[in-house]
Protein backbone atom coordinates (compact mmCIF):
# COMPACT_ATOMS: atom_id res chain seq x y z
CA UNK A 1 0.00 0.00 0.00
CA UNK A 2 1.09 3.30 -1.36
CA UNK A 3 2.34 5.67 1.94
CA UNK A 4 4.03 8.33 0.42
CA UNK A 5 3.12 9.90 -3.22
CA UNK A 6 4.24 12.01 -6.05
CA UNK A 7 1.85 13.14 -8.21
CA UNK A 8 3.41 14.14 -11.69
CA UNK A 9 0.20 16.15 -13.60
CA UNK A 10 -2.05 17.17 -10.04
CA UNK A 11 -3.76 19.67 -11.46
CA UNK A 12 -5.20 17.67 -14.42
CA UNK A 13 -8.58 15.62 -13.93
CA UNK A 14 -6.91 12.37 -12.64
CA UNK A 15 -4.65 14.24 -10.81
CA UNK A 16 -6.93 15.90 -8.92
CA UNK A 17 -9.15 12.56 -8.21
CA UNK A 18 -5.93 10.88 -6.69
CA UNK A 19 -5.42 14.02 -4.36
CA UNK A 20 -8.78 13.32 -3.40
CA UNK A 21 -7.91 9.92 -2.49
CA UNK A 22 -4.50 10.70 -0.65
CA UNK A 23 -6.45 12.71 1.61
CA UNK A 24 -9.58 10.03 2.54
CA UNK A 25 -6.31 7.54 3.25
CA UNK A 26 -3.82 10.08 4.60
CA UNK A 27 -1.31 9.01 1.96
CA UNK A 28 1.74 11.57 1.83
CA UNK A 29 2.29 13.73 -0.91
CA UNK A 30 6.04 14.65 -1.40
CA UNK A 31 5.75 16.47 -4.89
CA UNK A 32 2.78 17.69 -6.94
CA UNK A 33 3.16 18.99 -10.84
CA UNK A 34 1.14 21.12 -13.26
CA UNK A 35 2.28 22.28 -16.95
CA UNK A 36 0.62 25.77 -16.29
CA UNK A 37 -2.07 25.91 -13.74
CA UNK A 38 -0.47 27.77 -10.91
CA UNK A 39 -3.65 28.83 -9.04
CA UNK A 40 -4.76 25.50 -8.79
CA UNK A 41 -0.96 24.08 -8.08
CA UNK A 42 -0.73 26.70 -5.28
CA UNK A 43 -4.00 25.85 -3.43
CA UNK A 44 -2.68 22.07 -3.59
CA UNK A 45 0.79 22.91 -2.45
CA UNK A 46 -1.24 25.02 0.30
CA UNK A 47 -2.69 21.62 1.30
CA UNK A 48 -0.65 18.99 1.26
CA UNK A 49 2.92 20.76 1.79
CA UNK A 50 4.75 18.78 -0.43
CA UNK A 51 8.75 19.01 -0.50
CA UNK A 52 8.75 20.16 -4.19
CA UNK A 53 6.33 21.49 -6.84
CA UNK A 54 7.25 21.40 -10.29
CA UNK A 55 5.65 23.98 -12.79
CA UNK A 56 5.95 23.90 -17.17
CA UNK A 57 8.49 26.63 -17.13
CA UNK A 58 10.75 28.85 -15.56
CA UNK A 59 8.83 31.81 -15.94
CA UNK A 60 5.97 30.25 -14.30
CA UNK A 61 7.96 28.26 -11.29
CA UNK A 62 9.27 31.52 -10.69
CA UNK A 63 5.93 33.08 -10.13
CA UNK A 64 5.07 30.36 -8.17
CA UNK A 65 8.21 30.28 -5.74
CA UNK A 66 7.10 34.38 -5.03
CA UNK A 67 3.47 33.15 -4.15
CA UNK A 68 4.53 30.64 -1.72
CA UNK A 69 7.65 31.82 -0.21
CA UNK A 70 5.94 31.02 3.20
CA UNK A 71 6.34 27.46 2.56
CA UNK A 72 8.88 24.73 2.64
CA UNK A 73 7.88 23.81 -0.40
CA UNK A 74 10.88 23.45 -3.44
CA UNK A 75 10.21 24.78 -6.83
CA UNK A 76 11.38 23.43 -9.96
CA UNK A 77 10.28 23.78 -13.30
CA UNK A 78 10.27 21.57 -17.10
CA UNK A 79 11.33 18.10 -17.84
CA UNK A 80 13.96 18.49 -15.29
CA UNK A 81 11.79 19.09 -13.04
CA UNK A 82 9.08 16.40 -13.49
CA UNK A 83 12.00 14.02 -13.39
CA UNK A 84 13.35 16.01 -9.80
CA UNK A 85 9.88 14.82 -8.90
CA UNK A 86 9.70 11.45 -10.22
CA UNK A 87 13.14 10.27 -8.54
CA UNK A 88 12.18 12.94 -5.21
CA UNK A 89 13.05 11.00 -2.02
CA UNK A 90 10.61 9.56 0.23
CA UNK A 91 7.95 9.13 -2.16
CA UNK A 92 7.31 4.83 -2.74
CA UNK A 93 4.54 5.21 -5.66
CA UNK A 94 4.75 7.98 -8.11
CA UNK A 95 1.38 8.42 -10.13
CA UNK A 96 1.79 9.66 -13.65
CA UNK A 97 -1.09 11.62 -14.98
CA UNK A 98 0.70 14.19 -17.22
CA UNK A 99 -0.98 13.97 -20.45
CA UNK A 100 0.55 12.45 -23.73
CA UNK A 101 4.88 11.49 -23.94
CA UNK A 102 6.40 14.14 -21.99
CA UNK A 103 5.60 11.30 -19.57
CA UNK A 104 8.36 8.50 -20.56
CA UNK A 105 11.19 10.18 -19.48
CA UNK A 106 9.85 11.06 -16.13
CA UNK A 107 8.31 7.57 -15.77
CA UNK A 108 11.62 5.80 -16.27
CA UNK A 109 13.59 8.17 -14.14
CA UNK A 110 11.26 6.78 -11.53
CA UNK A 111 11.60 2.97 -12.33
CA UNK A 112 15.59 3.68 -12.06
CA UNK A 113 14.95 5.16 -8.71
CA UNK A 114 13.15 1.97 -7.86
CA UNK A 115 9.04 3.81 -7.37
CA UNK A 116 6.28 1.38 -7.77
CA UNK A 117 4.47 3.54 -11.26
CA UNK A 118 0.61 4.48 -10.59
CA UNK A 119 0.51 4.67 -14.35
CA UNK A 120 -2.21 6.76 -16.05
CA UNK A 121 -0.22 7.96 -19.22
CA UNK A 122 -0.93 5.64 -21.79
CA UNK A 123 0.88 7.41 -24.18
CA UNK A 124 4.18 6.21 -21.87
CA UNK A 125 3.31 2.88 -22.55
CA UNK A 126 2.64 3.42 -26.15
CA UNK A 127 5.36 5.19 -27.09
CA UNK A 128 8.01 3.15 -24.44
CA UNK A 129 6.36 0.42 -23.57
CA UNK A 130 9.36 -1.96 -24.51
CA UNK A 131 11.65 0.45 -22.72
CA UNK A 132 9.40 1.07 -19.37
CA UNK A 133 8.50 -2.73 -18.64
CA UNK A 134 11.73 -4.18 -19.39
CA UNK A 135 13.45 -1.46 -16.71
CA UNK A 136 10.41 -2.26 -14.34
CA UNK A 137 11.82 -5.49 -14.16
CA UNK A 138 15.13 -5.15 -13.71
CA UNK A 139 14.63 -2.81 -10.91
CA UNK A 140 12.00 -4.88 -9.48
CA UNK A 141 9.50 -2.01 -9.74
CA UNK A 142 5.85 -2.66 -10.21
CA UNK A 143 3.22 -0.72 -12.20
CA UNK A 144 0.23 -0.49 -11.77
CA UNK A 145 -2.81 0.31 -14.05
CA UNK A 146 -5.13 3.44 -13.23
CA UNK A 147 -6.87 3.41 -16.60
CA UNK A 148 -10.14 1.94 -16.09
CA UNK A 149 -10.32 -0.85 -18.52
CA UNK A 150 -6.58 -1.84 -17.53
CA UNK A 151 -7.56 -1.86 -13.74
CA UNK A 152 -10.43 -4.71 -14.57
CA UNK A 153 -8.55 -6.33 -16.39
CA UNK A 154 -5.59 -6.47 -13.20
CA UNK A 155 -8.57 -6.88 -10.73
CA UNK A 156 -9.91 -9.80 -12.84
CA UNK A 157 -6.42 -11.11 -13.11
CA UNK A 158 -6.49 -11.20 -9.33
CA UNK A 159 -8.26 -14.36 -9.77
CA UNK A 160 -6.44 -16.24 -12.83
CA UNK A 161 -3.21 -17.98 -11.05
CA UNK A 162 -2.39 -19.68 -14.16
CA UNK A 163 -1.58 -17.65 -16.83
CA UNK A 164 -1.17 -20.38 -19.17
CA UNK A 165 -5.79 -20.68 -18.75
CA UNK A 166 -6.54 -16.77 -19.99
CA UNK A 167 -7.80 -17.09 -23.41
CA UNK A 168 -8.42 -13.57 -24.35
CA UNK A 169 -9.16 -10.04 -23.42
CA UNK A 170 -11.88 -7.99 -23.81
CA UNK A 171 -11.97 -4.04 -23.81
CA UNK A 172 -14.87 -2.46 -23.17
CA UNK A 173 -15.19 0.98 -24.94
CA UNK A 174 -18.16 3.49 -24.30
CA UNK A 175 -18.22 4.31 -28.00
CA UNK A 176 -17.92 8.22 -27.38
CA UNK A 177 -20.18 11.01 -28.71
CA UNK A 178 -19.86 9.51 -32.30
CA UNK A 179 -20.95 6.32 -31.64
CA UNK A 180 -22.98 4.60 -34.85
CA UNK A 181 -22.40 7.96 -36.75
CA UNK A 182 -20.49 7.52 -40.31
CA UNK A 183 -17.28 9.20 -41.58
CA UNK A 184 -19.29 11.32 -43.90
CA UNK A 185 -21.19 12.35 -41.03
CA UNK A 186 -18.06 12.70 -39.06
CA UNK A 187 -16.49 15.50 -41.25
CA UNK A 188 -17.99 18.35 -39.62
CA UNK A 189 -18.41 17.70 -36.40
CA UNK A 190 -16.94 20.63 -33.72
CA UNK A 191 -14.84 20.50 -31.62
CA UNK A 192 -17.48 21.26 -28.86
CA UNK A 193 -19.50 18.04 -30.09
CA UNK A 194 -16.29 15.89 -29.73
CA UNK A 195 -15.70 16.90 -26.36
CA UNK A 196 -18.80 15.83 -24.90
CA UNK A 197 -17.95 12.74 -23.79
CA UNK A 198 -21.53 10.87 -22.46
CA UNK A 199 -20.58 9.05 -19.61
CA UNK A 200 -16.59 9.79 -17.85
CA UNK A 201 -15.05 13.89 -17.02
CA UNK A 202 -12.10 13.96 -18.29
CA UNK A 203 -8.85 16.23 -19.58
CA UNK A 204 -9.53 17.82 -23.58
CA UNK A 205 -6.86 15.08 -25.03
CA UNK A 206 -8.23 12.13 -24.05
CA UNK A 207 -12.25 13.43 -24.57
CA UNK A 208 -10.70 13.53 -27.67
CA UNK A 209 -9.17 10.73 -28.16
CA UNK A 210 -12.53 8.57 -26.83
CA UNK A 211 -14.68 10.47 -29.73
CA UNK A 212 -12.13 9.58 -32.53
CA UNK A 213 -11.64 5.95 -30.85
CA UNK A 214 -7.82 6.70 -30.30
CA UNK A 215 -8.24 6.40 -26.69
CA UNK A 216 -9.36 2.53 -27.24
CA UNK A 217 -6.51 2.09 -29.59
CA UNK A 218 -4.02 3.22 -27.60
CA UNK A 219 -5.43 1.33 -24.61
CA UNK A 220 -5.15 -2.12 -27.05
CA UNK A 221 -1.73 -1.36 -27.21
CA UNK A 222 -1.23 0.19 -23.29
CA UNK A 223 -2.93 -3.75 -22.36
CA UNK A 224 -0.48 -5.54 -24.35
CA UNK A 225 2.46 -4.13 -22.38
CA UNK A 226 1.29 -4.49 -19.03
CA UNK A 227 -0.24 -7.77 -19.15
CA UNK A 228 2.19 -9.56 -22.25
CA UNK A 229 -0.72 -10.54 -24.03
CA UNK A 230 -0.45 -10.54 -28.20
CA UNK A 231 -2.39 -8.18 -29.57
CA UNK A 232 -5.10 -11.00 -31.92
CA UNK A 233 -6.10 -11.76 -28.37
CA UNK A 234 -7.45 -8.63 -27.33
CA UNK A 235 -10.57 -7.54 -28.10
CA UNK A 236 -12.55 -4.56 -28.25
CA UNK A 237 -16.82 -4.27 -27.50
CA UNK A 238 -18.46 -1.27 -27.42
CA UNK A 239 -20.20 -0.80 -24.14
CA UNK A 240 -22.34 2.50 -23.83
CA UNK A 241 -23.32 2.39 -20.01
CA UNK A 242 -19.38 2.24 -18.73
CA UNK A 243 -20.35 -0.17 -16.39
CA UNK A 244 -18.75 -3.37 -17.13
CA UNK A 245 -15.06 -1.63 -17.01
CA UNK A 246 -13.41 -4.68 -19.02
CA UNK A 247 -13.55 -8.69 -19.28
CA UNK A 248 -11.05 -11.26 -19.18
CA UNK A 249 -11.91 -14.74 -20.76
CA UNK A 250 -10.32 -17.92 -20.03
CA UNK A 251 -10.02 -21.18 -22.00
CA UNK A 252 -13.02 -22.95 -20.72
CA UNK A 253 -14.90 -19.58 -22.37
CA UNK A 254 -15.64 -18.46 -18.96
CA UNK A 255 -15.65 -14.76 -18.89
CA UNK A 256 -14.91 -12.92 -15.41
CA UNK A 257 -15.95 -9.21 -15.91
CA UNK A 258 -15.42 -6.15 -13.35
CA UNK A 259 -18.27 -3.82 -12.75
CA UNK A 260 -19.12 -0.60 -11.00
CA UNK A 261 -20.10 2.92 -10.86
CA UNK A 262 -18.00 5.20 -13.88
CA UNK A 263 -15.74 7.23 -11.38
CA UNK A 264 -11.63 6.99 -11.70
CA UNK A 265 -11.37 6.98 -8.10
CA UNK A 266 -12.38 3.44 -7.64
CA UNK A 267 -8.89 2.54 -10.04
CA UNK A 268 -7.25 5.10 -8.99
CA UNK A 269 -7.36 3.91 -5.39
CA UNK A 270 -7.15 0.61 -6.28
CA UNK A 271 -3.49 1.26 -7.44
CA UNK A 272 -2.57 2.97 -4.38
CA UNK A 273 -3.32 0.11 -1.90
CA UNK A 274 -3.05 -2.57 -4.07
CA UNK A 275 -3.45 -5.67 -2.91
CA UNK A 276 -5.75 -3.92 0.09
CA UNK A 277 -8.90 -3.41 -0.88
CA UNK A 278 -10.52 -0.22 1.30
CA UNK A 279 -13.70 1.94 1.26
CA UNK A 280 -14.46 4.38 -1.49
CA UNK A 281 -15.85 7.45 -2.10
CA UNK A 282 -18.30 6.13 -4.73
CA UNK A 283 -21.62 5.78 -5.58
CA UNK A 284 -22.79 2.20 -4.71
CA UNK A 285 -23.55 0.24 -8.16
CA UNK A 286 -27.14 -0.71 -8.35
CA UNK A 287 -28.19 -2.83 -10.73
CA UNK A 288 -31.88 -2.31 -10.46
CA UNK A 289 -31.43 0.96 -11.28
CA UNK A 290 -29.63 0.64 -15.13
CA UNK A 291 -32.36 -0.40 -17.67
CA UNK A 292 -29.88 -2.39 -19.60
CA UNK A 293 -26.12 -3.37 -20.82
CA UNK A 294 -25.98 -3.30 -24.27
CA UNK A 295 -22.99 -4.43 -26.29
CA UNK A 296 -21.66 -4.06 -29.91
CA UNK A 297 -18.83 -4.44 -32.46
CA UNK A 298 -16.59 -1.50 -33.02
CA UNK A 299 -16.59 -0.24 -36.24
CA UNK A 300 -13.19 -0.31 -37.08
CA UNK A 301 -14.12 1.12 -41.10
CA UNK A 302 -15.76 4.50 -39.57
CA UNK A 303 -13.23 5.07 -37.11
CA UNK A 304 -9.81 4.55 -38.23
CA UNK A 305 -7.56 5.64 -35.37
CA UNK A 306 -8.56 2.43 -33.79
CA UNK A 307 -7.95 0.69 -37.31
CA UNK A 308 -4.05 2.47 -37.19
CA UNK A 309 -3.18 1.58 -33.44
CA UNK A 310 -3.84 -2.00 -34.10
CA UNK A 311 -2.05 -1.81 -37.45
CA UNK A 312 0.88 0.47 -35.63
CA UNK A 313 1.09 -2.49 -33.03
CA UNK A 314 1.59 -5.15 -35.39
CA UNK A 315 3.71 -3.58 -37.62
CA UNK A 316 6.19 -3.35 -34.17
CA UNK A 317 9.17 -1.42 -34.57
CA UNK A 318 8.68 2.67 -34.11
CA UNK A 319 5.37 2.58 -35.75
CA UNK A 320 2.98 2.56 -32.44
CA UNK A 321 5.37 5.85 -31.31
CA UNK A 322 4.84 7.78 -34.94
CA UNK A 323 0.61 7.08 -34.40
CA UNK A 324 1.10 8.16 -31.13
CA UNK A 325 3.19 11.54 -32.03
CA UNK A 326 0.96 12.08 -34.56
CA UNK A 327 -2.23 11.82 -32.98
CA UNK A 328 -0.81 14.11 -29.89
CA UNK A 329 0.06 16.55 -32.91
CA UNK A 330 -2.85 16.13 -35.05
CA UNK A 331 -5.34 16.13 -31.69
CA UNK A 332 -3.78 19.82 -30.73
CA UNK A 333 -4.36 21.25 -34.11
CA UNK A 334 -8.12 19.86 -33.74
CA UNK A 335 -8.63 21.93 -30.82
CA UNK A 336 -7.09 24.70 -32.80
CA UNK A 337 -9.35 24.46 -35.15
CA UNK A 338 -6.61 24.13 -37.69
CA UNK A 339 -8.24 20.53 -39.11
CA UNK A 340 -11.02 18.65 -39.45
CA UNK A 341 -12.12 15.79 -37.04
CA UNK A 342 -11.56 13.32 -39.90
CA UNK A 343 -8.18 14.59 -40.71
CA UNK A 344 -7.18 13.63 -36.88
CA UNK A 345 -6.57 9.66 -38.06
CA UNK A 346 -5.98 10.50 -42.03
CA UNK A 347 -3.16 11.77 -40.58
CA UNK A 348 -2.03 8.76 -38.03
CA UNK A 349 -1.76 6.85 -41.20
CA UNK A 350 -0.11 8.76 -43.47
CA UNK A 351 2.14 9.59 -40.62
CA UNK A 352 2.52 5.67 -39.98
CA UNK A 353 3.38 5.35 -44.40
CA UNK A 354 5.85 8.59 -44.72
CA UNK A 355 8.43 8.26 -41.69
CA UNK A 356 10.37 5.51 -42.04
CA UNK A 357 10.49 2.62 -39.14
CA UNK A 358 12.91 2.05 -37.06
CA UNK A 359 13.46 -0.81 -34.07
CA UNK A 360 13.63 0.29 -30.40
CA UNK A 361 17.00 0.23 -28.99
CA UNK A 362 17.10 3.40 -26.53
CA UNK A 363 14.91 6.28 -25.69
CA UNK A 364 16.34 8.24 -28.13
CA UNK A 365 14.98 6.14 -30.72
CA UNK A 366 11.51 6.87 -29.23
CA UNK A 367 12.24 10.57 -28.97
CA UNK A 368 13.37 10.55 -32.28
CA UNK A 369 10.21 9.08 -33.96
CA UNK A 370 8.16 11.26 -32.04
CA UNK A 371 9.76 14.16 -33.44
CA UNK A 372 9.28 13.07 -36.91
CA UNK A 373 5.79 11.67 -36.70
CA UNK A 374 5.03 15.37 -35.18
CA UNK A 375 6.88 16.95 -37.85
CA UNK A 376 5.42 15.19 -40.73
CA UNK A 377 1.68 16.06 -39.24
CA UNK A 378 3.07 20.12 -39.06
CA UNK A 379 4.58 20.29 -42.46
CA UNK A 380 1.24 18.28 -44.23
CA UNK A 381 -1.04 21.04 -42.39
CA UNK A 382 1.20 24.19 -43.05
CA UNK A 383 1.49 23.31 -46.63
CA UNK A 384 -2.14 22.74 -47.29
P1 LIG B 1 -5.65 16.68 -17.95
O1 LIG B 1 -5.45 17.44 -19.21
O2 LIG B 1 -6.87 16.91 -17.14
O3 LIG B 1 -4.38 16.92 -16.98
C1 LIG B 1 -3.06 16.81 -17.44
C2 LIG B 1 -2.07 17.17 -16.35
O4 LIG B 1 -0.75 17.19 -16.91
C3 LIG B 1 -2.28 18.57 -15.74
O5 LIG B 1 -1.77 18.58 -14.43
C4 LIG B 1 -1.43 19.43 -16.67
O6 LIG B 1 -1.05 20.68 -16.06
C5 LIG B 1 -0.23 18.52 -16.86
N1 LIG B 1 0.46 18.74 -18.14
C6 LIG B 1 -0.10 18.89 -19.37
N2 LIG B 1 0.85 19.09 -20.31
C7 LIG B 1 2.03 19.08 -19.65
C8 LIG B 1 3.37 19.28 -20.06
N3 LIG B 1 3.69 19.49 -21.32
N4 LIG B 1 4.33 19.23 -19.12
C9 LIG B 1 4.03 18.98 -17.83
N5 LIG B 1 2.78 18.79 -17.37
C10 LIG B 1 1.80 18.84 -18.28
O7 LIG B 1 -5.50 15.14 -18.34
P2 LIG B 1 -6.18 13.87 -17.64
O8 LIG B 1 -6.00 13.93 -16.17
O9 LIG B 1 -7.53 13.66 -18.20
O10 LIG B 1 -5.26 12.70 -18.23
C11 LIG B 1 -3.93 12.48 -17.79
C12 LIG B 1 -3.42 11.15 -18.38
O11 LIG B 1 -4.21 10.10 -17.85
C13 LIG B 1 -3.56 11.07 -19.91
O12 LIG B 1 -2.48 10.35 -20.42
C14 LIG B 1 -4.86 10.30 -20.10
O13 LIG B 1 -4.87 9.58 -21.31
C15 LIG B 1 -4.82 9.37 -18.90
N6 LIG B 1 -6.14 8.91 -18.46
C16 LIG B 1 -7.08 9.82 -18.04
C17 LIG B 1 -8.33 9.41 -17.64
C18 LIG B 1 -9.35 10.38 -17.12
O14 LIG B 1 -10.42 9.96 -16.66
N7 LIG B 1 -9.11 11.67 -17.16
C19 LIG B 1 -8.71 7.98 -17.68
C20 LIG B 1 -7.64 7.11 -18.07
C21 LIG B 1 -6.41 7.57 -18.46
P3 LIG B 1 -2.00 22.00 -16.21
O15 LIG B 1 -3.23 21.70 -15.38
O16 LIG B 1 -1.19 23.09 -15.63
O17 LIG B 1 -2.29 22.15 -17.66
MG1 LIG C 1 -9.61 4.07 -20.27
Amino acid sequence: MTENISILGSTGSIGTQTLRVCELLNIKVSALTANSNIDLLEEQVRKFRPALAVMGTEEKANELKLRISDTDTKVSFGLDGLCEAAAIDGADTVLTAVVGMIGLKPTLTAISAKKNIALANKETLVAGGSLVMKSAEENGVKIYPVDSEHSAIFQCLQGCPDRKALKRLILTASGGPFFGRSSEELKNVTVEQALKHPNWSMGAKITIDSASMMNKGLEIIEAKWLFDVPVDRIDVVVHRESIVHSMIEYTDNSVIAQMGVPDMKIPIQYALTYPERIECDVPQLDLTKLSSLTFFEPDYDTFKCLRACRKAIETGKTAPVLVNGANEEAVRLFLDRKISFTDIGDLIFESMSAVPLKEITSLQDILDADIAARNFVKSSVSSV
